[in-house]
């Protein structure tokens, strides 16, 4: 505890340190939970409207899979968070309030093992855990923030990407804060250290920390001034670099095996890069001249380019080989298969694929939203509604589904249900105005039984009261 505050004394002007009593207290003092919880909504609500948010969600589906895996063995707090994927070229990876953690594409195919990224996202896991956005924001003047959308932006223009951000946020006067939300030293050792417990209890390698960060310094060089968003708000130093590596040389060395999944998402997010044409002659090249460090990734890629490319004859030949080899029984590669089907027009095909693939991996659920997308494409929307109605009881909280919840209701011509889980979904992605408007529209429809009117009555003053709430902060 007295190290912790001392470090943190050490983060803020000494003029407010004098007054501070206590860690807990000064966060939650400008920052109460609920506080923290509404400007994570504010924050998704941002991210989901960016167009480089990237609604993938196998490769999100990934990410929450490692993000949790270390999460779970962390021993501090252990509440809830959402990994999301930001399509960026650059190397980045960012905490917001409320457990939000963004990755850049460019990361994912920047490290060059699983252990390398899970040691920058334990870090990130750690900047939550231990409070530091809710600390560095109550070290700042609280008048400095004119309202919560602006701090949410502020947070993201930060962390995310500057340049881009910076037009949209001049005018909230956000612009000049960004910098003051940058991490501390002390903060950054404190990541460095619990990040590493995590990595190690993970079963990851320890290595991993340093090899990454080593190569990221190295490359920050050639920045200069422009240095990458993750190098401004994370002050890499020679010391941090040091203790890295000391700590690993004591670890035991033992080498671990990159994730199969792993592999398969930088195949996926390779292929999705330059013209379809041309990723097709790539993935055909690294196959062919066997410049891959894993097979199957390499012909996973060849098929996610031939379906860009719209060679469905070639991506089913493809999917076969894939098929008949000894990977088959991944979820990413049953979906991959299923999707092939879908994409080249052949629903009786396709619908096999997803049940086979769904009732095997019951708990993936890319595989459950493509099986229901597929039943509603095949105009088999009631069977749709048995299996959309059976996830939402298991993830009540997934907005896909709900998603996927409103069209199917819509194709069975029912307005008012459509409409609120139309809604659901709006207030799962932070957006509580857009889920006022779509259920009033189903209400104003009537179609539903007196007891679903009066639930999405209900439901509707739960909204208004949660927004009424938010406007006055
Ligand atoms: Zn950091």
């Amino acid at each position: 505890m007295l190290r912790t505050l001392l470090a943190f004394s050490l983060a803020i002007q000494p003029a407010l340190a004098a007054d501070l009593p206590d860690l807990g207290e000064v966060s939650r003092q400008y920052f109460s939970d609920q506080q923290e919880e509404a400007l994570g909504r504010a924050i998704m609500r941002d991210v989901y409207a960016d167009p480089r948010y990237l609604d993938d969600p196998e490769i999100e589906s990934y990410l929450n899979q490692l993000g949790y895996k270390l999460v779970s063995v962390s021993s501090r707090n252990q509440r809830e968070f959402v990994f999301f994927v930001v399509d960026d070229p650059t190397i980045n990876a960012f905490a917001m309030p409320g457990g939000n953690i963004g990755v850049h594409t460019g990361l994912l195919l920047a490290a060059q093992n699983e252990s390398e990224l899970a040691s920058v996202i334990a870090h990130e896991i750690s900047h939550v855990t231990q409070d530091h956005i809710a600390r560095q924001v109550a070290a700042q003047q609280q008048a400095y923030w004119p309202s919560m959308a602006a701090l949410a932006l502020a947070l993201l223009a930060s962390r995310s990407n500057p340049n881009i951000a910076g037009a949209a946020i001049a005018s909230t006067q956000a612009y000049s804060m960004q910098n003051q939300l940058d991490y501390s030293r002390e903060f950054e050792r404190e990541a460095d250290r619990l990040g590493y417990e995590m990595l190690t209890r993970a079963d990851y390698d320890p290595r991993g920390m340093s090899s990454f960060f080593n190569r990221l310094q190295r490359a920050s060089r050639f920045y200069d001034s422009n240095a990458p968003a993750y190098l401004r708000t994370h002050p890499l130093t020679s010391d941090r670099i040091a203790d890295m590596e000391s700590r690993s040389e004591s670890a035991p060395y033992h080498q671990v095996q990159d994730s199969l999944d792993f592999q398969l998402v930088r195949a996926r997010l390779r292929a999705q890069e330059n013209s379809p044409a041309d990723a097709v002659v790539a993935a055909r090249n690294t196959l062919k001249d066997k410049r891959y460090s894993n097979e199957t990734a390499a012909q996973y890629a060849l098929v996610t380019a031939l379906l860009r490319a719209r060679q469905f004859k070639e991506a089913e030949i493809e999917v076969q080989k894939i098929l008949s080899g000894p990977n088959s029984g991944n979820p990413m590669i049953q979906q991959l298969s299923a999707n092939t089907a879908l994409a080249a027009g052949n629903q009786v095909l396709a619908l096999q694929r997803y049940q086979t693939g769904s009732n095997a991996y019951p708990g993936y659920r890319p595989l459950q939203y493509g099986y229901i997308s597929a039943l509603l494409a095949a105009g088999r929307s009631s069977e749709a509604l048995g299996v959309v109605n059976k996830q939402l009881d298991l993830y009540p909280l997934d907005r896909r589904l709900w998603q996927l919840a409103a069209q199917t209701h819509d194709q069975l011509g029912q307005h008012l249900l459509s409409h609120s889980a139309q809604a659901e979904a709006a207030a799962l992605s932070g957006n509580l105005i857009a889920a006022i408007e779509q259920i009033s529209l189903g209400i104003k429809a009537g179609d539903g039984s007196f007891h679903e009117m009066s639930a999405a009555e209900a439901r509707r003053r739960e909204w208004q009261a949660i927004e009424k709430a938010q406007r006055k902060d």
